[in-house]
């Protein structure tokens, strides 16, 4: 069966790379990376377009989506933000539906995103989920320049890397936030790594109305990286 959410193949709690200043510990997730697998499909074409001309000029900012800008399960629940069904990829397959929270401030981040930078959406999801989502924020199309699914990536040790010497831009000024920093494996000096957000998780566990930060946090970062221009020694202020 076709699985339609990007889905780290490997998981552990181990944080390879991250900023302790800016977020706590529990929020810490990251991906062990196969050394065994060897298979690799990697893309060889530009995958975008050149820069529209209100976006010429901007920095690049590749955002995930999936536990970067949402949370989504199959499981129903009652404070979901919005739900929407899929039909079925396959023959005989059932529809399903799934149930969406936002990450606090998202409206906000990526409005101000949008004002600041070329906004990418690149996700190891697939179309016909991903749009449901990304039509919900963002309806009007305001706020994302493009977007890439999964057949954008490179799969490299068991991940889905997205790789950023094919979105035809300077690679100095391209910037990509995920959750995952396998995702960004092959350009890590460009990589900034928010804490996954697993609502559903989070929310069990801690067993109260869980509050995060992490969009604002981090916007601060993009903030710095617009008036200065400059993405690489400003992350490695932070990596
Ligand atoms: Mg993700």
């Amino acid at each position: 069966m076709t699985t339609l959410v990007e889905q780290p193949l490997h998981k552990n709690t181990t944080n390879l790379k991250f900023n302790q200043k800016f977020f706590p510990q529990e929020f810490f997730y990251s991906q062990e990376f196969s050394i065994t697998n060897t298979t690799k499909q990697f893309q060889s074409h530009q995958i975008l377009p050149e820069q529209s001309l209100s976006d010429q000029g901007k920095i690049t900012l590749c955002l995930d989506l999936d536990e970067t800008l949402i949370s989504s399960t199959m499981t129903p629940r009652c404070d979901y933000d919005f739900s929407f069904k899929l039909q079925p990829t396959e023959e005989g397959g059932k529809c399903e539906e799934y149930f969406v929270k936002k990450r606090p401030n998202v409206d906000y981040f990526l409005r101000r995103c949008s004002e600041m930078f070329e906004v990418v959406i690149f996700t190891a999801s697939l179309k016909q989920y991903a749009d449901k989502i990304l039509d919900e924020l963002d309806p009007s199309g305001d706020y994302i320049s493009h977007r890439l699914y999964r057949e954008s990536c490179s799969y490299f040790c068991g991940s889905f890397v997205k790789d950023l010497s094919l979105l035809n831009r300077d690679l100095n000024s391209i910037l990509i936030v995920d959750d995952l920093p396998a995702s960004f494996q092959f350009h890590p000096e460009n990589g900034l790594q928010i804490p996954r957000f697993d609502y559903h998780l989070k929310k069990k566990k801690l067993n109260v109305n869980f509050l995060d930060s992490c969009l604002a946090d981090i916007l601060q970062i993009l903030e710095k990286i617009f008036i200065q221009h400059d993405v690489i020694s400003i992350l490695s202020q932070y990596n």
